[in-house]
């Protein structure tokens, strides 16, 4: 039976909204509609940017399931934004800039552009649902400080630390916290990609002074992710200004990335020093007993049935991120709710493959980021090659395989991956692994290679 785009998704997404609260389903699924569906992909479109982001990120991966079961193929689903204008993608949590007295307004729409957005708070990132362990006491502790009292203690916040381990979760707890204290607070939560985008912007339409007052009018700025203005020489330099300008006026500034300061490679040096002012912590994997609490957790919290030995069974299994974690949880809930079975032990084995044993249980060795270099080394180019705008052969294979790698062994989102390799967009992630999975047919050479990789750094 053949079905058009429209059936294929109609059946997919009304499977979706069995196994997700409304609220979700209603927010970002209801809206989104089918494109087409040839041979074997179905391109969903959603209306911005940032609900495309947001559903292949939260949701990809259990949408692929259902749609696998419910239509039976091996159907890859791609989402899409549908040009049209986009306002400001981030839907507001406060007026940007309250209209008093001496505050520099221009809500004409010239001026949209350059407005930083100010994002919405993920309200269920706050720091009681946040589990403490091991791993990253210190980085809540710190978080929870700078909550209670910004600007005083440790200016600036520096978290670091591997994708999934819940860096933008503490970001926006303390942002939540304090808009609760003091609503009257501006506080802007910035990927820092977005930085960049608005400064590009700001330059294009000859706003850069608007741009810069509106930044410098922020009491709390939460910059997510800065290592991708790493190599941006000119986002380095209006960030260093804005840096300045909110410091030198008490304003509390938090930034998050990959790593330690020191450790982006492309950042200029003023900048580190000055992240290094305040306090800069990590957070690590989360250890087993960890592991399991926050799944504990999460399972009360979503009034979900689940016994201790399926927690300990996927607790044991999914040991390199939070995320990978919540993934899991998702997928016993639509597979207990498609298969119309309680979540059992062997259930969850059925749903999520055989145990892998970890006698000792040592904290998980492999992070995307030393799949990223252990590839990289293995083709003789750098980590910095890898994240580079570079096309050349040399630079392409290896960048493609460590992605294939990332994306087959610890099943990150394809937008998490792409921000390993230098902002790459899903899509991009999406072709390249799809590439390497071609080529690897045709090519037994490459095959061994990758096989080779595969066995040092995953022992499988
Ligand atoms: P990062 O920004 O480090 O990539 P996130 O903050 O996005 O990671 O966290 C990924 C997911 O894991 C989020 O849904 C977050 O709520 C959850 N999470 C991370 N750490 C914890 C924790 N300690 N307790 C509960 N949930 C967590
Ligand atoms: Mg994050």
């Amino acid at each position: 039976m053949e079905l058009t785009a429209h059936e294929a998704w109609v059946k997919i997404r009304a499977s979706a909204q069995g196994v997700l609260p409304e609220q979700t389903y209603r927010t970002w699924l209801a809206s989104t509609t089918a494109l087409s569906l040839s041979d074997d992909t179905l391109v969903v479109s959603a209306p911005t940017k940032f609900a495309v982001e947001w559903v292949e990120d939260k949701y990809g991966t259990l949408l692929r399931d259902i749609a696998e079961r419910e239509l039976g193929a091996r159907l890859r689903l791609r989402f899409e934004h549908q040009g049209g204008e986009e306002r400001i993608e981030f839907p507001q949590i406060t007026e940007p800039f309250p209209g008093e007295p001496g505050h520099v307004l221009a809500p004409d729409s010239a001026a949209r552009g350059v407005r930083p957005a100010v994002a919405l708070l993920n309200e269920r990132y706050t720091f009681d649902r946040f589990v403490i362990g091991r791993s990253n006491e210190l980085a809540a502790a710190a978080s929870d400080r700078v909550a209670a009292a910004p600007a005083t203690t440790y200016n600036p916040l520096f978290i670091w630390g591997g994708t999934g381990l819940g860096k933008t979760h503490l970001m926006h707890a303390i942002g939540n916290t304090i808009l609760e204290r003091r609503p009257d607070r501006q506080i802007a939560y910035v990927p820092s990609e977005q930085f960049t985008n608005e400064m590009i912007d700001a330059i294009k339409t000859g706003q850069t002074a608007l741009f810069r007052e509106r930044y410098r009018r922020i009491d709390i700025l939460l910059v997510d992710d800065v290592h991708f203005i790493a190599n941006k020489e000119g986002t380095q330099e209006e960030f260093f200004h804005t840096f300045n300008a909110l410091y030198d006026a008490k304003k509390q500034i938090v930034i998050t990335s990959d790593r330690a300061p020191q450790e982006i490679p492309g950042l200029q040096e003023r900048l580190v020093s000055r992240f290094e002012w305040g306090l800069v912590t990590d957070i690590q994997p989360p250890d087993l007993e960890t592991r399991s609490a926050i799944l504990r957790k999460k399972a009360d919290e979503d009034a979900i049935e689940i016994e201790d030995d399926v927690i300990e069974y996927v607790a044991r299994n999914r040991r390199t991120s939070v995320r990978q974690l919540e993934g899991a949880l998702i997928k016993l809930l639509a597979f207990s709710s498609l298969s119309r079975r309680e979540i059992s032990l062997k259930m969850a084995q059925d749903a999520l493959g055989p145990e892998v044993v970890h006698p000792e249980d040592e904290p998980l060795e492999v992070s995307p980021e030393e799949v990223r270099a252990r590839t990289a080394s293995s083709w003789g180019v750098s980590v910095e090659a890898l994240m580079s705008k570079r096309r050349n052969r040399t630079i392409t294979v290896p960048r493609r395989v460590a992605m294939y790698l990332i994306k087959t062994n610890l099943d990150l989102p394809y937008s998490d991956i792409g921000h390993l390799f230098g902002g790459r967009n899903h899509s991009t992630v999406i072709y390249s692994v799809n590439k390497v999975e071609a080529e690897m047919a045709s090519d037994p050479g490459l095959r061994t290679r990758i096989g080779q990789l595969q066995q040092e750094l995953f022992r499988s």
